[in-house]
């Protein structure tokens, strides 16, 4: 047993020897070592507590140790802990029902994965077989996972050391307003222009090829970009029109995050599938899927689907999931996230700006927030370039440092601290976070050219 592994130095050490970490190189990184988690916060083996204003990686919803979540896994391991795909079994079946009753529209029938990579795979091979043409097309500024196929459509800065196998993909740029691919100056300009130009790629590229859309209705690692009104109602307009798959990928932003179950319920837009992940389940258990429209699934009611995982539907992670789907509903997760957003966070984080002039925007709904730190506002220059890593992104480290010097865990992504704690913060939380990034945005203000 890992007994042994009782202090901060040992699971070090360990670490150190034994773990391969994501996205990292090996010998340049510290590992904290934490040693538990309840709520929104995490502690190491100092006693050091983290205020966790980056969710996990967006996941953990409902906070860490939701203890009727934490029962249900145990009860439902106490009974039974797996069983092949092909079976069906109660929890998994209710975990489908729950999902299928909450995602927009007539989204009925959901197929499960282990994460947010497998199921946007997933999405765009039914996209692929379902209409018989080969492109996708996907934003710059998104995130679909680091799987082959999802790597590829993701277009920010993560793709590059990846892109071997763009085939098939073409990118394009959505709306943004704070740095308008569309020089535009005013939301209904930025939507109606990127309209056009998703328009004209799907002209260009030929409508004929392209299988699928596949869009963050709110862009999640790559900027918390909220889309201005009418652009998604747009996009699934362009779709229709052109026998393109729209799916929309609520990886992040399902479940709670934006003050919605869904983002897209925002715009009242229902897609043809919708991937998930993360929120579903908090992330106590890995779990992902795909929720499917009537007519997709109808090209599979007599024509076997070409895909499957070992674990789909793993039963331990379904039972995460009937279990936090019931404490979202019952402690109105979803709602308080709507609120925090409005009332608390919102508010907060547009005074902090006021006072540091090196935030350049802020932006965000729900418990889902982005500052965008820069060099200079007028210019809009971001404090660290595009894609920097090690001297050119040490501002972004120090004001990281301070963060976490503060007690507060954040999550950055190149110029921007993206703000996202649990959907269940509390008000107080709320209140110690913003101090303390008060403090924090002074180091970066320091930074400023
Ligand atoms: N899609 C979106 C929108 C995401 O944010 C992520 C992860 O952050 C993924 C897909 C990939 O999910 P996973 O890391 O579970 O494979």
């Amino acid at each position: 047993n890992y007994a042994r592994l009782m202090n901060k130095d040992t699971v070090k050490a360990a670490d150190r020897a034994h773990v391969f970490h994501s996205w990292s190189a090996q010998e340049l990184i510290d590992p904290l070592a934490v040693a538990g988690a309840e709520g929104s916060y995490f502690w190491d083996y100092d006693g050091n507590r983290y205020l966790d204003f980056s969710s996990a990686l967006v996941y953990t919803n409902i906070g860490y140790q939701h203890p009727k979540v934490v029962a249900a896994i145990q009860e439902q391991a106490a009974k039974l802990c797996t069983l092949a795909p092909g079976f069906a079994v109660d929890v998994r079946s209710e975990a489908a029902r729950l999902i299928a009753e909450r995602t927009p529209g007539d989204l009925d029938k959901i197929f499960f994965t282990n994460g947010g990579a497998e199921a946007v795979e997933n999405a765009v091979r039914m996209a692929r077989v379902h209409t018989g043409r080969p492109k996708v097309l996907s934003a710059y500024r998104s995130y679909h996972g680091a799987t082959s196929g999802a790597i590829n459509l993701t277009g920010d800065a993560r793709r590059f050391g990846n892109d071997s196998a763009t085939a098939g993909v073409v990118h394009f740029w959505g709306p943004f307003l704070y740095r308008s691919p569309f020089h535009a100056t005013t939301e209904a300009e930025e939507c109606e222009r990127a309209l056009r130009h998703l328009e004209d790629t799907v002209v260009f590229e030929g409508p004929a090829s392209i299988a699928a859309v596949v869009l963050e209705p709110v862009v999640g690692a790559a900027g918390v970009l909220v889309p201005p009104p009418g652009y998604l109602a747009g996009v699934r307009e362009i779709c229709d029109r052109h026998g393109i798959v729209l799916v929309l990928d609520e990886v992040m932003v399902g479940f709670g995050r934006t003050g919605a179950w869904f983002a897209a319920d925002h715009w009242e837009v229902v897609p043809d599938l919708l991937t998930f992940a993360k929120g579903v389940n908090s992330g106590y258990l890995p779990l992902g899927g795909v929720a499917i429209s009537p007519a997709i699934a109808e090209t599979f009611a007599r024509r076997p689907y070409p895909g499957g995982l070992t674990y789909s539907g793993h039963v331990l992670a379904c039972a995460a999931a009937v279990a936090t789907l019931g404490v979202m509903a019952e402690e109105g997760v979803v709602e308080q996230s709507a609120r925090t957003g409005a009332e608390l966070l919102g508010p907060g984080l547009a005074e902090l700006a006021e006072r540091h002039p090196c935030v350049g925007e802020v932006r965000g709904m729900g418990t889902f927030w982005a500052l965008e730190l820069v060099r200079d506002p007028a210019t809009r220059e971001p404090l660290v370039p595009y894609a920097a890593s090690g001297a050119a992104a040490a501002p972004m480290a120090a004001f990281a440092e301070a963060c976490k010097k503060g007690g507060l865990w954040p999550l950055t992504a190149g110029n921007r601290l993206h703000v996202a704690p649990p959907c269940t913060v509390s008000a107080e939380d709320v209140a110690r976070g913003l101090e303390i990034l008060d403090g924090a945005l002074a180091v970066a203000d320091a930074h400023m050219a």
